[in-house]
């Protein structure tokens, strides 16, 4: 047995799981292995108090299994901060799949997967996330009761992109009215980096409104194509970090905002989707408040795919979700004001709030 080789002293060290740099007192870490489909995938529930543990499963090729475990663990805690700045009654959870979607992913793998969360007994509810699919989710559905974001013809709520532009939207136009004194976008300025499905249908909002919009993609295709449809004009510059504009919205990757670009944006508001865009959230996001640029945290404003998703166990009303996803314009002023009595970041202000609903909770559950 491999304990017995090891001494007390070196076991310490290694801490596998509790002791992961991402590891913020999870309450349970479930390791699936099955030999025969060759399903390898770790649930992370990070926090119950609020309600069952609601988050997708990413299938990615992690070139080894501490990435993986520090990932779940990572966007599992998210997912409790999320749910709880978005007043839903939901904890925070997360699974991963290591494998390579394309090359790896079989039916037999994502139904012994719907197994695994089955036997949860809906501690853990699963979704859609990067590298699994709706049909995934419509297999995983023959096994679990607990999986959201299933085909609308059985009964789930589809594709939650466009419920997440709305949201990010709505954050933009609450960022607008406490920066520049009007939630008016007419005339703004905005660039949209990465126009996929939800940068699309937010430059469709803010081209609807007269906001000038400059897009930037990887991809050229669709860069010409989106350009074309809503009349955005294709960024074209060497630096899209200092171009100039009134609005940033990262809509493509994370860690976008970082000690490197910081200094060179001119952009006084950043509302995006991406999720994690602070490279480092304590000081990145000190150094935008130092610099005088509003920040509305991604995890707030982006909120709208789970606001729909979580509509979809209580019994899916895509005009509730969207009525839930319009006060996120509501909840970002809240947190504005609460950072700026407070003297803090934004992004602190935001989870000091989110922590207070669990601490509370806790406190009415241990009564
Ligand atoms: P997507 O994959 O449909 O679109 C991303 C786009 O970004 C693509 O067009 C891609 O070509 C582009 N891109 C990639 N790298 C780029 C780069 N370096 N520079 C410029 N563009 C680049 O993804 P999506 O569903 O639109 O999500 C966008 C972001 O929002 C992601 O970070 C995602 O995690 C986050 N998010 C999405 C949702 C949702 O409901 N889809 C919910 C919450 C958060």
């Amino acid at each position: 047995m491999i304990t017995e080789s090891l001494k007390a002293s070196e076991l310490h060290k290694i801490d596998p799981v509790f002791g992961q740099i991402s590891f913020d007192n999870h309450e349970q870490i479930v390791f699936c292995n099955d030999k025969d489909t060759g399903l390898k995938a770790i649930i992370g529930i990070h926090n119950t108090v609020l309600g069952p543990a609601l988050g997708g499963t990413r299938m990615w090729k992690y070139t080894n299994e501490w990435e993986a475990l520090n990932d779940v663990l990572r966007l599992s805690r998210g997912m409790t901060y999320k749910s709880a700045i978005s007043g839903l009654n939901l904890g925070g959870g997360k699974a991963v799949i290591i494998g390579d979607s394309k090359v790896d992913k079989t039916p037999e793998m994502i139904a012994k997967f719907g197994q695994y969360v089955n036997s949860l007994s809906g501690r853990y509810i699963t979704a859609e996330d990067v590298g699994t699919t709706t049909a995934d989710m419509d297999l995983i559905r023959k096994y679990t009761e607990h999986v959201t974001g299933i085909s609308e013809s059985i009964g789930g709520s589809g594709n939650p992109s466009p419920v997440t532009a709305y949201g990010v939207y709505m954050g933009m136009k609450a960022a607008a009215k406490y920066k520049f004194g009007s939630d008016n976008l007419d005339g703004k300025k905005v660039l949209v980096q990465g126009i996929g499905h939800v940068g699309e249908t937010l430059v469709d909002y803010l081209t609807a409104e007269g906001a000038k919009v400059v897009i930037s993609d990887i991809n050229e295709d669709r860069l010409k194509e989106i350009g074309n449809k809503y009349g955005a004009k294709i960024f074209t510059g060497d630096d899209l970090y200092s171009a100039d504009v009134d609005i940033y919205a990262p809509c493509a990757l994370g860690a976008t905002i970082n000690d490197d670009t910081i200094s060179r944006l001119k952009a006084q508001v950043i509302a995006g989707a991406a999720n994690n865009q602070l490279a480092n959230e304590i000081k990145h996001g000190q150094m935008l408040k130092d610099k005088g640029i509003l920040y509305a945290p991604d995890f707030l404003i982006n909120a709208g795919g789970i606001i729909n998703v979580y509509a979809e166990i209580v019994k899916y009303d895509k005009a509730e979700a969207m009525r839930k996803t319009e006060n996120i314009y509501n909840t970002t002023l809240e947190i504005f004001d609460f950072a700026e009595a407070n003297n803090i970041t934004t992004h602190e202000a935001a989870f000091k709030i989110a922590q207070n609903r669990i601490d509370l909770r806790k406190k009415e559950l241990a009564k």
